[in-house]
């Protein structure tokens, strides 16, 4: 029979990388808590419709990466490609008009049918920050100060930068969307398949490309920024303004959208040139339109999605756990008495791990492997002088100690 294999795209998260993907996911948790944010969780499952109807049915992720499937009950359902449709979701389903404004973030598994390559998985992690019910650029300084407060603590500062752009209104983007067409037009010929269907439905979603051909159109092509009427242009200020004052440091880069309909003013990534192609850590914006686009009541809202793998592939190699005292029941005539003792020390706080079986030599094999800095041996003799011998594994020097004191003489070993 052939090794089982984990599906193209997931892995398992062994105990290595676990370390580092859980320091990404606790910095990013501990930071938004102390900025006010509040924790949810949304379902890995939605209704299809969550997606569809809010990702807008030209986007990437709906047209190529859903798993979507039907369920027993004939439901359409969607693995949740990212979260910001789902919190949305959230928002309207629980009533939550009244408590505006909000401040959530989350983290967990996405799921999108994409090519498999070094920090692009079929599985992946984020972590999610929104504020939903403020209209005003402070929001979008607040969570990009957040981001940049997380790349901080993760001391991945140096390696990343902020980008930021403007879509602004919808009255800015409409003037705007006109002169790109009539620009596009002219270079029909160069633009990929994917392109032109674009060109129809929503030419700004070409600036995503990563087509070569499509990439030297875009370069010429005409910048919205330059289209902003004053309200939109007072808001891009107003937040660069807040952004400075914030201590937050970033780049200009026109360019630079969000390939979904619903985003408007801000919208920001982080990148890094150590990843490859994979160049984004984070990325966000702002999404007034989406809440309503789902049915419910006009609300702004902005936040940013970050890739835990991403972010856990970059920083440095986090400290790992204390190891432990090891306890080695000499036979197994000791077997008992040592899980008794061994529960003990644990509740008083040490780490112990706990020698299963085999001779001595064996057992003493395993407090070595597992790095274990001191051995309590429980012999025959000894417990029955209710003692044991404790080794130091560093020196190798053994003492006897009576079990009354043993807890007070691990403590060392803490
Ligand atoms: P990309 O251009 O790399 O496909 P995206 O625009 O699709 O990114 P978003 O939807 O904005 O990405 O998701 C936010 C972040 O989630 C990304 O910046 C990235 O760090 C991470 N991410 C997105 N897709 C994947 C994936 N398939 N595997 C690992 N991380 C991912
Ligand atoms: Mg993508």
């Amino acid at each position: 029979m052939s090794i089982p294999k984990p599906v193209r795209g997931t892995r398992d998260i062994l105990p290595d990388a676990h370390r580092r993907h859980r320091r990404v996911t606790e910095t990013a948790c501990e930071i938004a808590s102390a900025y006010g944010f509040a924790e949810i969780s949304t379902p890995i499952i939605e209704f299809t419709e969550v997606f569809a109807r809010t990702l807008g049915d030209t986007s990437d992720i709906v047209t190529k990466e859903m798993y979507t499937f039907d369920d027993k009950g004939g439901d359409s359902i969607t693995l949740r490609p990212e979260n910001t449709a789902g919190i949305a979701r959230a928002f309207l389903s629980n009533g939550l008009a009244q408590d505006l404004p909000l401040k959530f973030f989350c983290h967990g598994p996405m799921f999108r049918y994409e090519r498999p390559q070094k920090g692009r998985q079929r599985q992946f992690h984020q972590i999610d920050v929104e504020i939903l019910g403020v209209p005003g650029p402070l929001a979008d300084v607040e969570v990009i100060a957040l981001g940049a407060h997380v790349m901080e603590a993760l001391g991945v500062e140096d390696k990343v930068t902020c980008e930021l752009n403007t879509l602004g209104d919808p009255e800015s983007r409409n003037v705007y969307r006109k002169k790109l067409v009539d620009y596009l037009e002219g270079h029909r010929d160069r633009l990929s398949e994917d392109s032109l269907v674009r060109l129809e439905r929503n030419p700004l979603r070409i600036f995503d490309s990563k087509d070569e051909g499509d990439r030297a159109v875009i370069a010429d092509a005409p910048l919205l920024i330059d289209s902003l009427n004053d309200a939109s242009r007072k808001y891009f200020d107003d937040l660069m303004e807040g952004l400075e004052t914030a201590g937050v440091s970033f780049h200009l880069n026109p360019r630079l959208v969000r390939g979904l309909d619903y985003y408007c003013h801000a919208a920001f990534e982080f990148v890094t040139e150590t990843l490859g192609a994979q160049g984004a850590v984070l990325a966000g914006g702002r999404y007034d339109g989406l809440i309503e686009q789902m049915g419910g009541p006009p609300t702004p809202a902005t936040g940013w999605a970050a890739g835990v793998e991403r972010l856990a592939m970059m920083i440095e190699e986090p400290p790992r756990p204390a190891p432990p005292i090891a306890v080695v029941p000499v036979g197994d005539g000791q077997a008992g008495r040592a899980l008794g003792l061994t529960q003990k020390l644990r509740r008083a706080g040490l780490t112990v791990d706990l020698g299963y079986s085999g001779d001595l030599g064996k057992r003493m094999k395993r407090a070595n492997k597992i790095k274990a800095r001191a051995a309590v041996l429980l012999g025959e003799d000894e417990l029955a002088r209710d003692a044991a011998t404790v080794r130091d594994m560093e020196t190798g020097e053994q003492v006897e100690v009576p079990l009354a004191s043993l807890e007070e003489h691990l403590r060392r070993y803490r």
